[in-house]
């Protein structure tokens, strides 16, 4: 297990090699980094047996619990905004209920919520905070299967699509590159799967550097090393990014919430991804991966509940690929396939998406919330279709 990163203030791409031994070092690293060490750990993690199912049991939020008197099931009670997080009790924990299904959660038309409303409606919360969480490989018929009641519960809540896309360079830094920076990857420079000597760094901006060039606070929490490279210099105030695994990425979101949520928060999941590769993807354990990180996001949303976030967050989750067999990165529906999720005041609520969306377009939807306006130079648009 790799020691929880301080945060870095310089972005790690200059680096020079003084001789040829230096050079072998490097590629050994290099190696060792795609050859699959951390996914072998992961795997450990989540083999079914002894470790796993203590460790999603012992992570069950029990905090979530809404008062008995509360008529969550009421139709009603989704549009309120105060409970727009918290799942219902009428989730039903056994896999896979037909109810699950985004359009059949749909029981709130969009016109009733968009339809004029009597003078005393309250207007909703303008959204002072994005939450971007991506769960690293995770397609959305994985997100389906899995035992995930509270991401079902924002699907629920939220406007979703289950058919969104990543780039065609479905692989995690040209895809997350798009994601966080509205752009193509050829248009953001970041089209390998890992730095090369010589590589001259990610083109500009990204959502990070808007948001904070305008004044506004930015963090970011990752499990992946190489993600270092997405981050341009003075973007970022806060950021852990390492070799880390899902519970370490938790740890460090709830230090940040609870030091006071900044404008922007970037939360990386890696391990569904991991266990995609050791293990395969729609396989037990990665279906179980995806359990455990559900438990996890429902810690963080009940520390965002606790805070007195949720009234003004927009939370975006999605992915940066999926996968088949044991690998991704090609062209194929399962590899660029990848799930969208908003929810959050102002955004609808129950809707499944039609509008084609690209993962490009998350950071144009994150400035659009904001209030920021969008780089010229984006490929990405706003998803207007979420707002109410
Ligand atoms: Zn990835």
């Amino acid at each position: 297990m790799p020691p929880k990163s301080a945060p870095k203030k310089s972005k790690p791409r200059r680096r020079k090699f003084a001789s040829p031994k230096l050079l072998l070092i490097w590629l050994a690293i290099l190696i060792l980094e795609g050859s699959g060490v951390a996914a072998v750990s992961a795997y450990w993690i989540f083999t079914p047996g002894q470790e796993a199912a203590p460790a999603a049991a012992q992570l069950a939020p029990t905090h979530f619990q809404l008062p008995e008197a509360t008529p969550a099931s009421a139709p009603t009670a989704t549009a309120t905004q105060a409970v727009i997080y918290l799942p219902t009790p009428t989730k039903t924990p056994t896999p896979l209920p037909p109810t699950l299904t985004p359009t059949a959660v749909a029981t709130q038309p969009p016109s009733v919520a968009s339809a004029p409303q009597p003078t005393d409606t309250p207007a909703p919360p303008q959204i002072q905070h994005v939450i971007i969480i991506s769960i690293d490989g995770l397609r959305p018929d994985a997100l389906f299967a899995a035992e995930a009641p509270y991401l079902d519960t924002l699907i629920a809540q939220g406007a979703y699509s289950p058919n969104a896309q990543t780039v065609s360079l479905s692989i995690t830094l040209p895809s997350h590159a798009s994601m966080l920076s509205g752009m193509l990857p050829e248009k953001h420079g970041i089209v390998w799967g890992m730095p090369y000597i010589g590589w001259p760094g990610m083109n500009g901006p990204t959502l990070f550097s808007v948001a904070h060039d305008a004044g506004l606070t930015t963090a970011m929490v990752f499990g992946k090393e190489k993600m270092n490279y997405l981050v341009l210099p003075n973007s970022v105030d806060q950021r852990f990014g390492a070799d880390m695994h899902d519970s370490d990425i938790k740890e460090h979101a709830l230090e940040i919430i609870q030091a006071g949520l900044p404008h922007v928060l970037f939360l990386h999941f890696p391990d569904t991804d991991r266990v995609g590769h050791a293990s395969g993807w729609m396989s037990p354990n990665q279906l179980q991966a995806i359990a455990f990180v559900d438990n996890l996001i429902g810690e963080i949303l009940a520390a965002l509940e606790s805070g007195g976030y949720l009234n003004t967050t927009l939370l975006i989750v999605t992915a940066d690929h999926g996968g088949h067999g044991f690998n991704h990165g090609d062209d194929s529906p399962e590899d660029r396939t990848i799930p969208w999720l908003a929810v959050g005041p102002g955004v609808r609520v129950g809707v499944t998406l039609t509008r084609p969306i690209n993962t490009y377009d998350t950071a144009a939807t994150t400035l659009q919330a904001l209030k920021l306006p969008i780089p010229p130079n984006w490929d990405g648009k706003p998803v207007l279709e979420i707002f109410k």
